[in-house]
């Protein structure tokens, strides 16, 4: 917004003591460009490009991804592998055949968990410091004017009709907001960009932003390195296996692994303790048991650390929500990816804000602003789910 429109005043607040320590400073920080759906690629796709421009700053790492499928479900994902181009998107598909002798994974299936039979290896995945990302932008948005202010919590958004009883025919807009000491906030426009947090700040005022929170966990296992591979200097890609959605990062240099998992149903919608809580019993249920399977040799290793955050979930195409009514605009609806297409998505939300219709994205791809709105939305359904 300060590139675009450099003579306008923008105050970014946030409840923490510094930006980049809500959910983001929470996730895996991985990243991938292999998606089947046009605007998850053209969000990914240009941020990676940006990020790459910036790769030392942010401790890129172009690790690449491992992805293992079943039988079954690399015939599922046959329609969104064909939308992408091998030589252009940089991958491979390999065979069980072709499974890098390097690697210790036992392929074979067992009552619960699948065979893998081909992988999908992708050279344009990685990982990266998700909390000097932000600080980039920080630092950036501060040197064209822009102000920070942290330990500001929003308590109350005061519109201009502040009750319940408003005659509808007047217009309604936002005024102020109202901090934690009392002190209020004045603007001509108001952005949320609050994450997990957007339906339970907005639904009081009467905005269905259809996002909700959902707890996601992470564990890092401190293991033996040759568990998991044969050479252990070799680079290790992240690692996905073909059951529970489970992926691995290892850090072999540090004999370590940090591992997660994707659980949707059953999982509620809901933040319950703020922040929450990682849990063994979920470690022992629904993650041990598939590293035990596939790495048969990994034994006798220790808990190291875990922690959770939330994922800010548009649940029908798991991709950013951008909306604007009156002079209320809302950023959010990552879902899990919102590192990998943050430059994207901050490029387009400042383009919504100045009323514009398309946004030449940092790779020059052109997107249509409205494209990520509720009301005018045009996303297509991505085939390559985790
Ligand atoms: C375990 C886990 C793993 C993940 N792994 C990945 C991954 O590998 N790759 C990837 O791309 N994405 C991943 N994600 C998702 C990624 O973390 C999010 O998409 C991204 O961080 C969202 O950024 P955000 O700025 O929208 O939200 P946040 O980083 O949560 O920022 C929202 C901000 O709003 C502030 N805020 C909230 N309420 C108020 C209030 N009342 N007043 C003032 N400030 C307020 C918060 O303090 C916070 O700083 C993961 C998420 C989790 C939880």
């Amino acid at each position: 917004m300060k590139r675009l429109s450099p003579k306008k005043k923008v105050l970014l607040i946030d409840k923490n003591n510094k930006v980049a320590v809500g959910n983001t400073a929470k996730s895996a920080a991985l990243y991938r460009n292999l998606f089947s759906s046009q605007t998850s690629q053209n969000l990914a796709n240009s941020s990676i490009s940006y990020y790459e421009s910036i790769a030392d700053k942010i401790s890129m790492k172009e690790l690449g991804y491992f992805w293992m499928f079943s039988g079954e479900d690399y015939q599922k994902s046959k329609t969104g592998l064909n939308k992408l181009d091998a030589k252009k998107d940089r991958f491979e598909i390999l065979s069980v055949e072709d499974m890098p002798e390097n690697l210790k994974i036992n392929t074979t299936e067992s009552d619960e968990f699948s065979e893998v039979e081909s992988i999908l290896y992708g050279h344009r995945c990685g990982s990266l410091s998700a909390i000097k990302l932000a600080r980039n932008y920080a630092t950036q948005f501060q040197k064209l004017g822009g102000e920070i202010q942290v330990h500001v919590e929003i308590k109350k958004i005061n519109l201009t009709n502040s009750d319940q009883f408003f005659p509808s025919w007047k217009d309604i807009s936002m005024k102020s907001i109202t901090d934690q000491n009392g002190v209020n906030y004045i603007a001509e426009d108001f952005i949320f960009a609050i994450g997990a947090w957007t339906q339970s700040m907005l639904a009081p005022i009467g905005i269905a932003s259809q996002i909700y929170p959902q707890k996601r966990q992470m564990f890092t296992l401190k293991i033996k390195p040759d568990q998991i591979a044969l050479d252990t200097k070799q680079r290790i890609p992240i690692l996905i296996l073909p059951t529970g959605g489970v992926y691995i990062k290892p850090v072999l240099q540090n004999s370590l692994i940090m591992v997660g998992s994707a659980n949707e149903l059953g999982n509620p919608y809901q933040m319950d303790t703020n922040p929450p809580t990682a849990e063994e019993g979920y470690f022992k249920n629904a993650i041990e048991p598939v590293l035990n399977h596939y790495f048969p040799q990994l034994k006798d290793y220790s808990l190291f650390s875990k922690w959770a955050g939330y994922y800010a979930y548009y649940w029908p195409d798991k991709n950013p929500v951008i909306e604007k009514i009156s002079n209320i605009q809302w950023v959010s609806g990552t879902s899990g990816s919102g590192i990998m297409k943050a430059d994207a998505i901050g490029r387009i939300a400042a383009a919504r804000d100045l009323d514009l219709e398309t946004i030449e994205l940092f790779d020059k791809t052109k997107f249509q602003v409205a494209d990520l709105s509720l009301k005018k939305r045009n996303v297509d359904t991505e085939e390559l789910i985790i």
